[in-house]
């Protein structure tokens, strides 16, 4: 007897299933495909248990006839690839979808599957059921309308195969999963009306336009992706040679914390392309902080012989003959968007300046002082004794309890005297409301306020976080926040760990967040957009970690939102506080994005470039 057995047709499914469906969103994906395969114009899908009990999904499309059914269901059955006369099939030219002839077979294979269909040519409808892969017989079945269509119930997902099912993670995850994948899909095609109903509960609706495909395309990547798209955003058309690209990115000013709002769709097909995230980093580099990410809606088209579509089993990834010439199309294309947003003055006296300001960047914290106690620099500060300080300005903060010269409104700056001591001197003028500048022992420092602010409410926020101490403010009226069903799920889904962090919030229906809690050291804070940014933070981490696991991203979240904006005027005493702040406070020579909060000019320097020396 040989070792080698051959294995039964089910287990082949199982496998199969395993690569092709990983989860409820990945069945349901290619439900839909095979329905926008079949030229429907109305998909409607109902899910319940984050698709886990039963997903069902209704089409008006070309449907399936009843001698096609128990064929539909086999694996390596599809009626997407026409072989020629000797056999062969041309993958290199594949305009649709599907093709493998898999998913019917992978989802019978681990759950209970109903087909029911109707042709246009046959006046009943039929349908067939497969059960962990026992198939039934084609049986009549009721339809409601003369129409054609095709409604596809999967119900006990994955109940075949019990190890796949441990792997699932919360319901709340899968629906969001599920919810993603039908925005993706919705994204590619304005032409056909969608609706997802999510435990009876409507989760996403878009109705079909008539009209331009990419007029259509415009305006149905500014319903589903929101703000950051709606108004202002750059335009992106682009051709070289058979390639052609197109649709939206947003300005810089509309960044996100993460890459996952991101898509591209290639020939239609909504494709995760590893290398687009550092592509539209590339971008953007000049006008974008590394950690933030544009809004991307980007339509390739391409010449079907231009991609390899048959490189992942869920067909998420694809291969371009040329990637090279892919990515410098959307390079090319994107900046040139963002250069016509403003025309860069490049006058060369400002360069010399920069040139001469960049070797004084301080690339480490040598202006600062001994932080060996570090644990109670907190309570020391300035800030954590006034948090209310750079928000309320002066009257606020009587007691102050270091040794800063007396207060005086901005006119009377020039008398304070020179802080020799300090190593960032003494604030002599707020400069567009944006910068401060101080004369130091022998030279200009020019600080960032918002900048080096941030800095400074995020390194107490860590020290408070550390101490279990962070203080939280009540809101007297508690805010009613409104952001995307997914991201108030992603941000419930963690109300207790942001307890902690003293961010106190609660469920206030569909797609809305009560805020009932702040830290109080973010004082008056935009909720709405700290909680959106946090939402972004979380999904790009949502692998079952802790807040605690990433306190820093968490944090500087928060603390950006706490910090004194560019923009507002500061009296001398406020700038002076916010110099001696900084000097105390460990790596506050840089803000939370990596960025200098100060920049230190040498009367050396001065003198050079006015050629005195
Ligand atoms: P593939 O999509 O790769 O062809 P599937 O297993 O997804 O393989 O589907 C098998 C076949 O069933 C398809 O080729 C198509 O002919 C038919 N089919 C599946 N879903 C539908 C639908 N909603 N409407 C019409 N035909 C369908
Ligand atoms: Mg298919």
């Amino acid at each position: 007897m040989g070792k080698i057995n051959r294995l039964s047709t089910d287990a082949i499914n199982q496998i199969a299933a395993g690569e092709v469906i990983e989860r409820p969103a990945a069945a349901l994906k290619e439900i839909v495909e095979n329905s926008l395969d079949a030229s429907s114009k109305t998909i409607n899908i109902w899910c319940e248990d984050g698709g886990l009990s039963r997903i069902l999904v209704e089409d008006d499309g070309i449907g399936i006839s009843k001698e096609d059914l128990p064929i539909a269901i086999l694996r390596h059955a599809t009626s997407k690839l026409r072989p020629d006369e000797s056999g062969s099939i041309d993958l290199t030219n594949i305009i649709s979808l599907g093709f493998r002839g898999e998913a019917l077979p992978s989802i019978g294979a681990v759950a209970r599957l109903k087909i029911t269909s109707k042709t246009d040519n046959d006046n009943n409808a039929w349908e067939i059921e497969v059960n962990g892969g026992q198939i039934s017989e084609v049986r009549p079945a009721p339809w409601a309308s003369l129409n054609s269509g095709t409604r596809i119930e999967i119900r006990d997902l994955f109940f075949a195969t019990p190890a796949r099912l441990k792997f699932m993670k919360s319901q709340r995850s899968e629906a969001l999963a599920i919810s993603d994948t039908i925005k993706r899909l919705a994204l590619s095609r304005p032409d056909v009306s969608f609706s997802l109903v999510i435990d009876g509960k409507s989760n996403f609706k878009a109705n079909a336009k008539q009209g331009e495909i990419e007029e259509l395309r415009l305006e149905r990547a500014q319903t589903i992706l929101g703000n950051d798209l709606a108004q202002d955003c750059l335009f992106i058309n682009a051709e070289r040679a058979e390639l052609k690209l197109f649709g939206l990115a947003s300005l810089p000013i509309a960044s996100r914390a993460d890459s996952r709002h991101q898509y591209l769709f290639v020939n239609g097909r909504p494709v995760k392309d590893p290398m687009l995230k550092g592509v539209a980093r590339a971008a953007y580099q000049e006008v974008l902080a590394k950690d933030r990410h544009p809004v991307l809606a980007l339509f390739l088209e391409v010449p079907p012989s231009f991609v390899d579509v048959n490189v992942h089993p869920a067909k998420t990834e694809i291969r371009f003959r040329d990637a090279a010439l892919v990515r410098g199309l959307i390079i090319g294309a994107l900046r040139h968007a963002i250069g016509n947003i403003e025309i860069r003055p490049s006058v060369s006296l400002s360069s010399q300046t920069l040139g001469a300001l960049a070797n004084n960047i301080p690339n480490n914290n040598i202006y600062q002082r001994d932080y060996s106690r570090q644990s109670d620099f907190g309570e020391r500060s300035f800030i954590a004794q006034n948090p209310h300080f750079y928000e309320g300005g002066f009257k606020e903060a009587q007691n102050f309890t270091f040794d800063a010269p007396a207060a005086k409104p901005i006119e009377y700056i020039e008398e304070t005297p020179i802080q020799e001591n300090h190593p960032l001197g003494a604030a002599k003028a707020q400069i567009h409301n944006t910068y401060i500048v101080a004369q130091t022992e022998n030279g200009i420092a020019i600080i960032d306020q918002h900048a080096a602010h941030e800095r400074l409410v995020l390194e107490k926020m860590k020290a408070a976080y550390e101490n279990k101490n962070i203080a939280r403010q009540p809101l007297l009226i508690p805010d009613i926040i409104e952001l995307e069903p997914n991201d108030c799920e992603r941000l419930l889904e963690r109300a207790n760990e942001f307890e902690e962090f003293g961010l106190v919030i609660e469920s206030f229906g569909h797609g809305a967040i009560l805020v009932r809690e702040t830290p109080a050291i973010l004082g008056k804070t935009n909720a709405k957009n700290l909680l959106q940014d946090l939402a972004d933070e979380i999904a790009t981490y949502d692998k079952g970690m802790r807040l605690k696991e990433r306190i820093d991203e968490v944090l500087a979240s928060m603390a950006c939102h706490g910090s004194v904006r560019a923009g507002r005027q500061l009296s001398g005493f406020e700038m002076n506080a916010l110099l001696r702040d900084m000097e105390q406070t460990p790596r506050s020579g840089q803000c939370n994005h990596g960025r200098p909060t100060f920049i230190m000019l040498s009367l050396d320097d001065v003198e050079k470039l006015f050629g005195r020396k």
